[in-house]
């Protein structure tokens, strides 16, 4: 396999004349080939941190290079700094961003999520239309495990993550509000690998800073499926030593959740009672490279040459952020 360096690629991506910016709602109707190829072209699905940041780079290393962004949200909601948003330092306002100022670059972004990837004939598939690419670049984050935790998937409105900042990080941190004094906030921490590894642990100062200056008497613990503090141990360590109302447990693997009796079971079988559950659920690659067969043995994230971030297992596709092996 042709190995690229980020010079080369940005080269064989870029000759050809780019096509005008083409703001969504303006185009064709998703359609067989809904936006004709002119010159080369590089497709980025999702708009999110990596996807949108490789889009905007692209099109300031080379104009000339066409860029087209799959993105199916309209505005797009930071996970950086959510967890502040839960203590209620930062609004969730403040960390929402809509694709305008992509779109001042020069790609062309449209509101749609690829449905299927067609690396032999290098197409996306996006309802019943298609988009041609000469490379593309798969950036779709990461999705949950559900079925890895009895009784989550049934439970997903009322058992919340948050790890997707947006609705379920506000409704987090309402809870956490309207939790009573001396009530428990529980909060868990998937295996490894996850996306950002120090930040439960981050969300565990919020949390316990939150509680220590609010209710007093609430207690916060956090259930580590983890031998030890996967991140930073020294520095949050030090840190909880100014939060006594913070009970860390490691190796405490949580397997079942049950909202009627509002308890979480470790795979020890051990019972934690909880006021209000923040579930951060295992996780893998976005169902689009998995469907893709970007992923490697372990089903469940995405192999690529960390030179160039080409996926081991299909030319000119190159996978970037959550979805790859850190
Ligand atoms: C609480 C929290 C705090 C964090 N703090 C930090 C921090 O301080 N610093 C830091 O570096 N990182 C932090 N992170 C991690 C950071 O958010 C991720 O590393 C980053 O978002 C990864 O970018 P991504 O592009 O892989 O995924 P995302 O940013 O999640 O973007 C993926 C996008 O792909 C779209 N998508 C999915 N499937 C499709 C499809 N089929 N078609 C089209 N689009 C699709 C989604 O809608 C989404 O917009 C934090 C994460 C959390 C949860």
């Amino acid at each position: 396999m042709t190995r690229l360096t980020r010079r080369e690629f940005l080269r064989t991506s870029a000759s050809g004349a780019g096509l005008a910016l083409l703001a969504a709602g303006c185009g064709p109707a998703i359609k067989g080939d809904f936006a004709p190829k002119a010159g080369r072209r590089v497709v980025v699905i999702g708009g999110g941190w990596g996807g949108a940041t490789a889009a905007k780079y692209l099109r300031l290393a080379d104009a000339s290079i066409e860029v087209v962004l799959l993105e199916p949200n309209r505005q797009f909601v930071s996970c950086p700094f959510s967890n502040l948003v839960l203590s209620g330092v930062r609004s969730i306002d403040g960390l929402t961003f809509g694709y305008g100022g992509l779109r001042s670059h020069g790609v062309r972004v449209y509101h749609e999520a690829a449905s299927a990837i067609e690396p032999d004939v290098r197409r996306v598939r996006v309802g019943e239309g298609y988009l041609e690419y000469d490379r593309l670049i798969v950036s779709p984050g990461v999705e949950f495990q559900w079925e890895q935790v009895d009784g989550l998937a049934a439970a997903q409105d009322r058992v919340l993550h948050a790890w997707k900042a947006g609705p379920q990080t506000v409704e987090l941190a309402r809870q956490l509000a309207a939790m009573p004094d001396g009530g428990v906030f529980v909060l868990t921490v998937p295996p490894v690998a996850y996306r950002c590894p120090p930040g439960p642990y981050e969300r565990a100062c919020q949390v316990a800073w939150s509680l220590k200056t609010k209710k007093p008497r609430s207690k916060l613990v956090v259930l580590d499926a983890n031998a030890n503090v996967v991140s930073k141990a020294a520095l949050f360590r030090a840190a909880w030593k100014d939060y006594p109302n913070l009970e860390y447990r490691a190796s405490n693997k949580v397997v079942k959740v049950d909202p009627s009796t509002r308890e979480v079971t470790t795979e020890f079988g051990d019972r934690v009672k909880y006021d209000v559950i923040n579930l951060i659920p295992p996780q893998r690659a976005g169902t689009i490279a998995v469907q893709a067969d970007l992923v490697g043995a372990d089903k469940r994230w995405c192999e690529v040459n960390h030179l160039t971030y080409e996926s081991v297992k299909h030319k000119n596709v190159h996978v970037i952020g959550d979805s790859t092996i850190g």
